[in-house]
């Protein structure tokens, strides 16, 4: 019998459902496959450090294939489509008896999922799995059986079903008594642009687990006075792994659990905050699914079609670049493009800096985070940005507008992260930090950093106008 794991986003050996059903059957010969789709990932505007992170994890998920004698195979073509035929090719050259793979949640490749199935079964046995969420979407649903709209619902269904549920993480599969003789492909590199993500995301599920561990061990405690302070590593900075599942959120869920115990009955302790960001990301997947326009840049409040957006390049430019000359917008932006990873406080601010201070489309903001995260993932982006927008449903109402100057004051008081990301400001005193130009001009100095672009006070009043000239269109 010969059984294949089609691995996507699931780059890990332990607590992986679908690798763990594979190698039920001690007698079954496991192999695996990995194929890359760098047309479909342009569509899909993946980051060049994502790409990098998903292929370095690819060369240790081989390894560690390896060594439990199950080769991991690679192929190379250019849209799903492509990805199909050549999987249904494999599948009967290798004689295969069973497919695995865990389910993802986005459009296309739900879509492609399908067409895998229908054109394999029913010779071949399909056996998938939910492993990416703690609890499938569709499990978690109102008394009339629909999708919650709004988060605080939902987080109480969710952890009512949570307690009653098995979310156990798997071990690594032992080695198989019979490995494969096959030779796996050499993995070539991704015909998709490359960016090293460095020292900040080490690479491994090790790695992974190690940092997991820690936070859970010596942060979660000050999660919720941390969490808001770009300034400190207060967060868990999971979320590269958590993005191409290198980490289950089971393992992260058990580890918080074995750390502390009590965090379903501590309501309003820090462990209980962590959970709760782990419940935005069910919750922004489970919509996705429920609603899967949300794949395709549509907003989920209609009326919200009808805003006019300015069309300003040049403004969209300055945001991309961090110069609009509001420092902690600038720093944030020049996070991401160094790193790209940016702290959670801060994508708020810049998300709503660039739809209400610029009335720029959100889209275009959701497009250059993708472009630029090692973290990217549809669902917790369009979720993060429709939730900026006021687009999305449990948004911020349209008429809260973030003050970029009194954001940054709030949580980066005294100025440190922007100072470590905007040396233009490296002088500008502490409680001048927000505001450098009116520093320089009482010191009839010239600072090399720009003035802002726009004008808070106006743009608050001409994004409330845009918002309700749509709202009463409708
Ligand atoms: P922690 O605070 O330690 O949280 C633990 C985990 O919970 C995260 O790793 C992540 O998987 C999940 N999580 C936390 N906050 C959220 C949230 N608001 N929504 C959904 N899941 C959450 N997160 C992504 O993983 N990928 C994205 O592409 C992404 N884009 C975003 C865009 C915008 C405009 C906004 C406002 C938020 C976005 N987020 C995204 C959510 C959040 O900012 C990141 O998950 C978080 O900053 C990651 O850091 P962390 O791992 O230290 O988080």
């Amino acid at each position: 019998t010969t059984h294949l794991v089609w691995f996507r986003n699931d780059l890990r050996v332990t607590d992986n459902r679908a690798l763990s059903a594979a190698c039920e059957d001690v007698d079954a010969t496991v192999i695996a496959v990995f194929i890359a789709t760098p047309a479909q990932w342009r569509k899909h505007d993946m980051a060049p450090r994502q790409a990098a992170f998903i292929y370095q994890h690819l060369q240790a998920l081989q390894g560690a294939l390896s060594e439990r004698g199950i080769p991991l195979y690679y192929h190379q073509c250019e849209l799903f489509s492509d990805s199909v035929d050549w999987l249904v090719k494999f599948a009967a050259e290798h004689h295969v008896d069973a497919l695995f793979y865990n389910d993802q949640v986005e459009i296309n490749e739900v879509e492609r999922d399908a067409a895998v199935d229908k054109a394999l079964s029913p010779e071949v046995q399909i056996q998938r799995f939910n492993d990416s969420l703690l609890l499938p979407p569709g499990s978690v649903t109102t008394g009339e059986g629909s999708m919650y709209k709004v988060y605080t619902p939902f987080r109480r269904a969710f952890l009512q079903r949570l307690s009653e549920s098995d979310c156990r993480s798997l071990p690594a599969p032992h080695a198989r008594k019979n490995s494969h003789p096959g030779e796996a492909a050499e993995l070539s590199p991704f015909d998709y642009p490359q960016q090293e993500v460095g020292d900040d995301f080490p690479i491994g599920e090790e790695a992974a687990r190690d940092r997991l561990r820690r936070f859970c061990r010596e942060n979660v405690q000050d999660y919720l006075e941390q969490r808001d302070l770009p300034a400190v590593d207060g967060t868990s900075t999971l979320s590269p792994y958590l993005a191409i599942g290198v980490l289950s959120p089971r393992q992260c869920l058990n580890r918080l659990r074995a750390e502390n115990p009590e965090v379903l009955e501590k309501t309003d302790g820090g462990a209980f905050g962590w959970l709760n960001e782990l419940v935005w990301r069910e919750f922004y997947r489970h919509l996705l699914v429920a609603w899967p326009s949300l794949c395709k840049r549509q907003p989920f409040i209609e009326w919200t079609k009808g805003i006019t957006w300015r069309d300003a390049p040049d403004d969209l430019q300055a945001w991309q670049a961090g110069k609009t000359g509001y420092p902690i917008v600038d720093a944030a932006m020049r996070q991401l493009n160094a790193t790209g990873w940016m702290h959670n406080r801060l994508r708020m601010i810049v998300a709503s800096f660039l739809v209400k201070d610029l009335l720029i489309d959100w889209r275009c903001g959701e497009r250059y985070f993708m472009s630029k995260l090692v973290d990217g993932d549809l669902a917790a982006n369009n979720g993060g940005w429709q939730w900026g927008a006021s687009t999305g449903t449990d948004a911020a109402p349209y008429f809260r507008i973030f003050n970029p100057t009194t954001q940054g004051e709030r949580f980066d008081k005294q100025g440190r992260f922007i100072k470590a990301w905007v040396p233009e400001l490296s002088d500008v005193p502490e409680r001048d930090i927000h505001q450098p130009h009116r520093w320089a001009e009482k010191q009839r100095r010239v600072l090399d950093y720009p003035f802002p672009i726009i004008d808070h006070a106006r743009a608050r009043k001409d994004t409330l106008a845009a918002f309700e000239a749509a709202k009463n269109r409708a």
